[in-house]
């Protein structure tokens, strides 16, 4: 089969001829019908060799959707045949995070060796996927797989981060979003299904800023120097109740921690190597500060509900498995629209 790999540090993904997997005991073979690219994808293809911890090759893809085409000994539950989206943060199955469907969190994932496919395990940017369990496939239903491959991180990520912050999100309150690339976008659409909160977005390119407009966004504004200033304006002084930086760089970093309320919340989703100080002497009193990592399997049903009520979408560029190293040097760049999503039959 063709896959779309990372096989050597510093250089381009490559799109190669592999054996198709089987099986095994307990594991379900998807055919792909769709696979988003993250950014985080670009953030694993920039570590230098030292910090690099996946795996060479890597097939790349951790947002995947499939039909079921061949089942593992002993799999029953699921059939040949049924459209499915992956849940793609697996765990061990058996801790108290795993049994509440926080996988995400799983406590023994990584003792166990245990990798979310595309980050570590083979991933979905091929046209066969192996899961390694049926807990990990949420039914598509009459879902495109295309449209809403994404929502498997560019739509979980933000609504678990969303929902853990939604206490603070009254009406009257102000949420801001910075970065409206694929996580953001969804996220700006996820804060107005969910909240009345006034959405205020901030993006360094105004394509993105357009789009968050779109999409939802209250307000767009350039993300530099006068920010800060302005969301203080736009609250009357008060600022944002809770600050989401799909950036996580220090300069977004600096924007959040200015612009957040005392008694709010900074959520970063972002790994763009910005670490936050916390405490008297630099964030407001009460004000909290996380990163959350990814969703859980019932978030992702959610946010597959989401969709299919019409609340949420996602935009995408879609590409073949030829183009996916072209795909991802335009996300490098910035120049994606949404998310970039590869349709292997394309
Ligand atoms: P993306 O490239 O699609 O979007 C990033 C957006 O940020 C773009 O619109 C870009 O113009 C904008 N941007 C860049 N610098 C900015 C700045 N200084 N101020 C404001 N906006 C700026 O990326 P994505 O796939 O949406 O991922 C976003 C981030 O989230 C990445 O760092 C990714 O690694 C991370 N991520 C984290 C998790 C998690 O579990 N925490 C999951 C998925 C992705
Ligand atoms: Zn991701």
């Amino acid at each position: 089969m063709r896959a779309v790999q990372y096989r050597t540090i510093g250089a381009e993904p490559e799109v190669v001829e592999i054996p198709t997997p089987e099986p095994g005991p307990g594991q379900i073979r998807l055919r792909v019908t769709a696979a988003g690219l993250c950014h985080s994808d670009s953030f694993v293809m920039s570590l230098p060799e030292q910090q690099y911890a996946y795996g060479l090759p890597l097939t790349l893809g951790h947002e995947g959707a499939g039909v079921v085409d061949r089942l593992g000994d002993g799999v029953t539950v699921v059939t040949v045949g049924e459209p499915v989206a992956v849940y793609g943060p697996w765990g061990c199955g058996r801790c108290h995070a795993c049994a509440r469907g926080a996988e995400n969190y799983c406590v023994n994932a990584a003792a166990l060796g245990i990798a979310p496919p595309g980050l570590g395990a083979p991933g979905a940017l091929a046209e066969h996927l192996i899961v390694d369990d049926v807990r990990h496939l949420v039914p598509l239903g009459d879902l495109d797989p295309v449209a809403t491959v994404s929502l498997t991180d560019a739509g979980l990520t933000p609504y678990h981060s969303i929902v853990s912050a939604l206490p603070r999100l009254w009406p009257g309150s102000t949420a801001v979003v910075i970065g409206a690339g694929g996580l953001g976008h969804v996220g700006i659409q996820i804060l107005r299904a969910l909240s009345a909160a006034t959405v205020i977005a901030l993006d360094i390119s105004e394509a993105k800023l357009t789009l968050a407009t779109e999409v939802g966004a209250h307000q767009a504004l350039r993300s530099d120097e006068s920010a800060v200033a302005a969301i203080r304006s736009l609250t009357r002084g008060v600022g944002a109740q809770v600050v989401f930086d799909f950036v996580g760089a220090p300069p977004t970093l600096e924007i959040a921690r200015q612009s957040v309320a005392a008694g709010g919340a900074i959520e970063i989703v972002g790994i763009g190597g910005g670490l936050l100080a916390t405490g008297f002497f630099s964030t407001p009193f009460g004000a909290s500060v996380r990163a959350p990592y990814w969703g859980t399997r019932t978030e992702l049903m959610e946010v597959l509900d989401l969709a299919r009520v019409g609340a949420i979408h996602v935009e995408t560029e879609v590409y073949g498995l030829d183009e996916a190293p072209a795909a991802y040097r335009k996300l490098h760049d910035g120049a994606v629209r949404g998310r970039a999503v590869v349709v292997p039959s394309a």
